[in-house]
């Protein structure tokens, strides 16, 4: 046996930014002394400024559906109508919360792999006036593929609904510009772009949304946007939040913004494009190719072969936690996350191991077209003036 590092590859949760993991460990302060009043605010401001809005960005003390939730019980009555986007689990998961909240869900379903056109949207709008809301993933980490965001927004926009936007892996892999397109609730997660473990929740909410929340009635209490938006301009959190969590997240919103949030979304978008030329080069086939997101590649196991093996391989020989396919898809696909704290070192590497692995299953493999591959984009983005 050979070392292995045990390397987290997965589209959430992600790699750890060593000096968030790091400030962890300064937890021992109390939530409601100014030890915590001087650290929050400012953690709230620069999330404000990662996320590009002049609208309020809260945070929740929960993993990401949390304040998918909280987007539907802040703005909704019961049998409100909510045209939803399913194009995969997570858009599934849109469908589910709006059942819960017994909301009248117009459900616009694409098949796995690929997204619903914006011209759907458009329709289900003519024919459903009163909707008040349009759900859909920024990029649904579930098949790799990406809605066509402004798109969308750009027709809810001209209607009373609010644009809500699941951006857990849209945030720092594309562009989103909340104020400009009109993205009225737009929702992020710790564990994804933002390079700390799971634990918290972001949700941006316009000035479109409070005016629909002021009449909304669906029972909330602990997702309360209102309560924590008041708490928040006093520099607090509504209920004890995750500190050692919120303390990381100073530290990656402080790694992000000397970064850059538009380097950040290149980062991912080469690395999503080196990931695709290397599979592709390899004759494998990618599972959502006309809409390809930027925060994970979904790509088919060979004919014949289980996903599983190849997720197997990753860990068994390379300790690299690769994601399998979710529900149906299990078997069928495996996924290279982008989003984050991954480089191109990483993505040699990974490429060489899936290299390794297929020939180790006997599939014909020419060690180093793959990775050669993404050497092709690395040194095209490398030296030249970089353009997204
Ligand atoms: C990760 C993810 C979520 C959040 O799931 P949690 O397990 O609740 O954090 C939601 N939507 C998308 C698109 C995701 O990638």
């Amino acid at each position: 046996m050979h070392i292995r590092k045990q390397r987290l590859l997965t589209p959430g949760p992600t790699p750890l930014l060593p000096r968030a993991l790091h400030a962890m460990m300064a937890s021992d302060i109390h939530h409601r002394t100014q030890d915590f009043i001087k650290l929050y605010p400012q953690v709230l401001a620069d999330l404000k400024e990662v996320y590009g809005t002049q609208g309020d960005v809260l945070i929740t003390v929960s993993s990401g559906t949390g304040a998918l939730e909280a987007s539907i019980s802040n703005f909704f009555s019961e049998g409100d109508t909510i045209v939803i986007c399913s194009a995969g689990k997570f858009g599934e998961r849109w469908v589910d919360l709006a059942k819960a909240y017994r909301l009248n869900a117009v459900v616009l379903t694409a098949p796995y792999g690929a997204v619903v056109a914006p011209e759907r949207v458009e329709q289900a709008l003519r024919e459903n006036p009163a909707a008040k809301g349009v759900a859909f993933q920024a990029s649904e980490t579930s098949t790799g593929a990406a809605h066509d965001v402004q798109a969308i927004a750009e027709i809810t926009k001209k209607t009373g609904a609010l644009c809500i936007v699941d951006a857990i892996t849209g945030l720092g892999t594309m562009k989103l510009d909340i104020d400009g397109w009109g993205l009225d609730i737009v929702v992020g997660g710790s564990q994804k772009a933002f390079m700390i473990p799971p634990g918290l929740a972001f949700v941006s909410v316009s000035e479109k949304a409070w005016a629909q929340n002021a009449g909304a009635k669906l029972p909330r209490l602990y997702f309360d946007l209102k309560r924590e938006k008041k708490m928040a301009d006093k520099g607090e959190s509504a209920w004890t939040p995750n500190v050692s969590l919120i303390l990381a997240l100073a530290e990656s919103l402080k790694y992000i913004k000397s970064l850059g949030m538009d380097k950040l979304i290149e980062n991912a978008q080469l690395l999503a494009l080196g990931t695709r030329s290397a599979v592709t080069a390899l004759g494998l086939e990618l599972f959502a190719p006309h809409s390809p997101s930027s925060s994970v590649t979904a790509v088919k196991a060979p004919q014949g072969m289980d996903s599983g093996e190849i997720v197997k391989g990753f860990r068994n020989h390379f300790g690299s936690i690769i994601a399998n396919g979710q529900g149906t898809m299990k078997g069928q696909i495996f996924r290279i996350a982008h989003l984050g704290y991954f480089d191109f070192a990483d993505l040699f590497a990974v490429i060489a191991e899936l290299e390794l692995i297929l020939h180790s299953k006997g599939i014909p493999v020419e060690f180093g077209k793959g990775v050669a591959a993404v050497q092709k984009v690395y040194a095209e983005a490398a030296f030249k003036p970089a353009s997204v």
